[in-house]
């Protein structure tokens, strides 16, 4: 028996080199997304130009990972055997960009804890292929 905490199912993604940056940062404990460098706004999903200025000088750079609960549903059907139910889906709108927004799950603290507004700063889970998925737990307090 391992002693490791059992993961959760998850489909794992295609890394690829345009998104390796996202899927990999994990590694490093580095939450990373494209940005551009003229005008230095973060570009998600990954694209070969910048929206904002449509330049094609884009980069990946780490945010701090800090972020805040948009909005969120509690998932009570059991999709598959291993994972808790009921859990928390959020689309959490980081720091650096209000419009730079991932979904994911919030873990960590009681499915009903999780609150639209609720200060979150991501975790990452690492599964085969070198794949670190990007979660949320509530920054100290926040669960109170
Ligand atoms: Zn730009």
């Amino acid at each position: 028996m391992s002693e490791a905490p059992e993961k959760p199912f998850r489909l794992l993604p295609r890394v690829t080199p345009t998104n390796e940056h996202f899927w990999r940062g994990g590694r490093e404990g580095e939450l990373r997304f494209l940005r551009c460098g003229p005008c230095r706004e973060y570009v998600h999903p990954p694209a070969p130009r910048c929206p904002a200025c449509l330049s094609k000088d884009l980069a990946p750079a780490a945010v701090s990972g800090l972020g805040t609960v948009h909005t969120f549903t509690l998932n009570h059907q059991q999709w598959v055997p291993s994972a808790d139910h009921p859990y928390a889906i959020a689309v959490v709108a980081l720091d650096e960009q209000s419009d730079l927004r991932l979904m994911s799950n919030v873990v960590h603290c009681p499915a009903d804890s999780v609150h639209i507004g609720m200060r979150v700063r991501v975790v990452f889970e690492n599964h085969d292929d070198d794949v670190w998925f990007p979660l949320f737990e509530p920054v100290d307090g926040a669960a109170q």
